[in-house]
């Protein structure tokens, strides 16, 4: 077992991966750009689920990421962060609804939690909903949740930092380079000009991951989908309202043109698929796109009437270019490991336990195979 691990980025993945390397007794450097926790996990919509994930393998990891969530909440103050609410989904016309009903029983098929049910048990389940009144049914998706991610990373980074891990945040924690003897990763430069010694380095950066592997000198691309250009695709519109009434809405809600869940402080954070933003969108765009985005959470839930918007942020999500997670020894250098994902809060805490698995023991789980960064070497 190498002895000293440097995780590069405290978001969601990077923080798991510090804990479970600690509790693993490794010693620990967990380093940050920024406050932990700053990046896409801030702004996540964290929806915990496999919902609509293919193949089956990346399925099955997603549905081991609820699973593990679930664990941890047990042993992590679980109450201030973790919501298992149970998700309510449905179709605005009849061609939406059919697709839906075909992937419930795609996914009760694989025993996933999954069923259709009619309008009056969704306005049961959730008493805020403004349904139409000719809605044919719904899908309840019970074992799907969320999770508060602030709360979360503190607490990660808490009990990471009190198992003997080293934070650094802001440049003392930047990581600038990387220092190499005899083909092996030896340390990581940072900003303030430190090195951090280190016989493994993680890189749980996000969107800045192919950064990394690129100044570690890696031999494959880290392909992501684009983020920094016009019209790219990874940034999304996150808006956050409230207050919300004690009327308003208490799961997660997937309705035509709108998903939303509640958040801290009496919130509600919403997400449009439709809102077309990206990280060179004027305020005055994205100030338009946040109002449409509340009036239609408006339309579909009660408790919003007297909500404002609190904020808004276009943020950029890390996705591997074939949708899969990339987790593995990055080609070229040796000891140096890469952990970026979309889908990132759902996986977090199993692919975390998966990668302290194979970084303690040398021998890789199975079900880490698809995701080698090698696949992007042809
Ligand atoms: C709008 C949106 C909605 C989403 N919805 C969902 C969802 O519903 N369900 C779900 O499971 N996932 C969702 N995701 C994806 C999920 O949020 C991400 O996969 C996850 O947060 C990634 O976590 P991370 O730790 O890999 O990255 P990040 O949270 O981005 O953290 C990376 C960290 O690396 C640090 N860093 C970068 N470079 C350096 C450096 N050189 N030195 C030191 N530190 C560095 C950064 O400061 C940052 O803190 C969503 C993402 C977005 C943006």
């Amino acid at each position: 077992m190498a002895r000293r691990y440097a995780v590069i980025g405290a978001g969601v993945i990077g923080a798991c991966l510090a804990l479970r390397l600690a509790e693993a007794g490794a010693e620990v450097t967990l380093l940050d750009q920024d406050q932990p926790g700053q990046a896409a996990t801030r702004w996540s919509f964290a929806w915990l689920n496999s919902n609509d994930k293919g193949p089956r393998a990346y399925h099955e990891l997603n549905r081991a990421g609820l699973r593990a969530w679930a664990t941890l909440a047990g042993q992590l103050d679980g109450a201030a962060w973790y919501r298992p609410a149970g998700n309510i989904e449905w179709a605005a016309t009849v061609a939406g609804h059919r697709e839906l009903a075909a992937r419930v029983d795609r996914l009760a098929s694989w025993d996933y939690p999954a069923r259709m049910i009619s309008a009056a048990e969704a306005a049961g389940l959730e008493p805020a909903l403004r349904l139409p009144p000719d809605l044919p049914g719904a899908a309840w998706f019970p074992a799907e949740g969320y999770l508060l991610t602030g709360p979360l990373v503190s607490q990660l980074v808490e009990a990471a930092a009190s198992r003997g891990v080293t934070v650094l945040a802001g440049p003392p924690g930047e990581v600038t380079g990387f220092a190499f003897g005899g083909g092996a990763v030896q340390a990581v430069r940072t900003a303030a000009g430190q090195q951090i010694p280190a016989d493994v380095v993680v890189c749980c950066a996000g969107r800045w991951t192919p950064e990394l592997a690129r100044l570690a000198g890696g031999t494959a691309p880290v392909p992501l989908v684009p983020w920094q250009a016009p019209g790219a695709e990874a940034p999304g519109l996150v808006v956050r309202a409230g207050p919300a009434g004690p009327d308003g809405p208490a799961r997660m809600l997937h309705a035509p043109g709108i998903n939303l869940r509640p958040h801290t402080g009496g919130q509600v954070h919403l997400e449009a698929l439709d809102a077309a933003v990206d990280l060179h969108t004027p305020d005055a765009g994205l100030r338009r796109w946040a109002a449409e985005l509340l009036g239609r959470a408006r339309r579909v839930t009660r408790g919003l009437d007297q909500a404002a918007v609190t904020g808004h942020q276009v943020c950029v999500r890390p996705m591997p270019a074939d949708g899969q997670s990339i987790a593995g020894w990055l080609p070229g250098p040796r000891g140096v490991y890469l952990a970026v994902t979309h889908s990132g809060v759902t996986l977090a805490a199993h692919l975390s336990g998966l990668i302290t698995t194979e970084l303690v023991t040398g021998t890789a789980p199975d079900e880490l195979r698809p995701y080698r960064p090698s696949r992007f070497l042809t």
